[in-house]
């Protein structure tokens, strides 16, 4: 295979929000930047989600953060996350855009979520008033993170940073004193060599796309889809691993419920938008509030796994719904997930309907029958839920009495599978965004940010992802830029 040589300051590998913050802050410190991206477009997950970022007002976030991380990262790493947030909203300005206030998909749905808090976790003490959930400004529809993309990817391109596209990295190069000073990488059938003079930034994402490490690594033995770039394989992990790195957070994703169509390699992400649902599992039976439910952590709610049957009876759910539901906007949060642009799902759910993705049932027999369960379990199920919507108390679940509402024929069901929104898993690194060794040594000149090896490592709170690509995107950036140039 023929091998082009190539030299640059910085190489930073995977071009979505972590790797063009990256290559942003390397290029303004000065350093000439070579950014590789496997797919034929950039963006990975940032340029498909939901585009939101929390903003926190003071450094009584990282607190808060603390008490979610229960252990697994480092108060110091949490403080450098929230000190750089709080600068976000000034960073963005200086940058040319602006951060305003994000919109809810409905009203009801807002109050289900978040109960009017910003905050994923408002019974921990003092989160009032922490944190503000805010999006880029701009002309499209709510929840994109095409504005998002857009922002970060122009400002690259202003800068006339080198952005090699269809070029997966392969592996990185380490000199004889154990410091990371290249990455080969591969393009149109060609080896590219690429000697990094100061450092090299991994943001490839995570492995939302990778079964076997799927399988390996997250807390489940059951099929777990994924909503984003197909193009996050775990590559950067396999090349940190391969070069001595320790990693962190493997078995920790966030998880929404989505639903796989056999045509779309990705699947979609599902919500109600009105409070006529219950989910039920394979056999008919409720099993949780389902209306106050944490969006992020589903893969906690199903992975129940049952000893005696060996089997998961929460993979896949069904969530059953009725014609207000249905009538109340897609059950597809339409502007986010690799799909946005594959795929319109109809605003009344009709066309997913004549698809065969819902099923529509005039009786619950009939429902039961299309969805293979016991009619008796399924008609007790309702029939107990129902008559806790008109007590206007769920004994069973303690699902709130304002988001009770009883079901009445036509019923609708679509089934719901555990959808990766990331993994959060990676190399290991610290608040200087380097990557350790299983000792917690830095490996010198190796530095990572984003979803790949990211800091949360137990709950997660909504919208820190992108933030965090930013913050310890440029933080990676800036140490691999002010290196001195490696001794030949
Ligand atoms: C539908 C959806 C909605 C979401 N909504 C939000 C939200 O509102 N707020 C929030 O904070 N988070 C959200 N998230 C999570 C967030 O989008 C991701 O965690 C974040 O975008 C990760 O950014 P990243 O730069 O680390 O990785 P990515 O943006 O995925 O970029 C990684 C890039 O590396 C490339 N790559 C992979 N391997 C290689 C290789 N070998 N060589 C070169 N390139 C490679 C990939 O193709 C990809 O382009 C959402 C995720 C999804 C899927």
């Amino acid at each position: 295979m023929e091998t082009v040589n190539m030299e640059t300051d910085v190489v930073v590998i995977g071009y979505g929000a972590a790797g063009a913050n990256a290559a942003i802050a390397a290029h303004d410190k000065g350093a000439k930047v070579i950014l590789l991206e496997k797919m034929a477009t950039g963006g990975g997950n940032s340029r498909v989600c939901g585009g939101n970022l929390i903003i926190p007002r003071d450094m009584r976030f990282a607190d808060y953060l603390d008490k979610l991380s229960f252990g697994t990262a480092e108060r110091e790493i949490i403080d450098a996350f929230v000190e750089g947030a709080t600068q976000l909203e000034s960073l963005v300005k200086e940058m040319g855009g602006e951060l305003v206030p994000s919109q809810a998909l409905s009203p009801w749905y807002t109050r289900r979520r978040l109960g009017g808090s910003s905050v994923s976790f408002p019974k921990v003490p003092g989160t009032e008033n922490i944190a503000r959930l805010l999006s880029f400004k701009g002309q499209e529809d709510i929840m994109s993170g095409n504005r998002l993309w857009r922002f970060f990817s122009s400002n690259v391109e202003r800068r006339g940073i080198n952005v090699m596209l269809r070029t997966p990295a392969k592996e990185l190069v380490k000199n004889q004193r154990g410091e990371v000073v290249g990455v080969i990488a591969e393009s149109d059938g060609r080896t590219i060599s690429i000697k990094a003079r100061k450092g090299v930034v991994l943001t490839s994402g995570g492995f939302e796309n990778n079964n076997a490490m799927k399988w390996d690594n997250l807390p489940i033995k059951a099929p777990v889809m994924f909503m984003g770039n197909p193009g996050n394989t775990g590559d950067g992990i396999r090349m940190a691993q391969k070069i001595g790195a320790g990693l962190w957070h493997m078995g920790r994703s966030s998880t929404i419920m989505g639903f796989k169509a056999p045509e779309y390699e990705s699947a979609f992400y599902m919500t109600f938008l009105a409070p006529g649902f219950i989910y039920v599992d394979k056999y008919g039976r409720r099993f949780v509030d389902e209306a106050t439910q944490f969006g992020h952590e589903f893969l906690d709610y199903v992975s129940f796994f049952d000893m005696k049957n060996l089997e998961y009876p929460y993979i896949p759910i069904y969530g059953i719904f009725d014609e207000e539901a249905r009538l109340s906007g897609p059950l597809y949060v339409h502007n986010a997930g690799y799909n946005r642009d594959k795929y319109k799902w109809s605003l009344d759910n009709k066309a997913e309907i004549e698809r065969g993705w819902i099923i529509e049932a005039k009786t619950l027999p009939e429902l039961a029958k299309r969805l293979s369960m016991d009619t008796a379990s399924l008609e007790n199920t309702l029939g107990k839920y129902n008559e806790s919507c008109k007590m206007g108390t769920d004994a069973e679940f303690g699902r709130p009495k304002e988001h009770l509402k009883s079901l009445e024929p036509p019923y609708y069901a679509i089934s719901l599978w555990p959808t990766l929104l990331n993994t959060q898993g990676g190399p290991r690194r610290d608040k200087g965004a380097r990557v350790l060794d299983p000792d917690g040594m830095p490996i010198p000149r190796l530095y990572a940010a984003g979803e790949l090896g990211s800091i949360w490592g137990f709950l997660y709170q909504t919208s820190c992802n992108i933030v965090e690509c930013i913050v310890f995107g440029r933080i990676a950036g800036i140490n691999a830029a002010t290196n001195p140039p490696i001794e030949s």
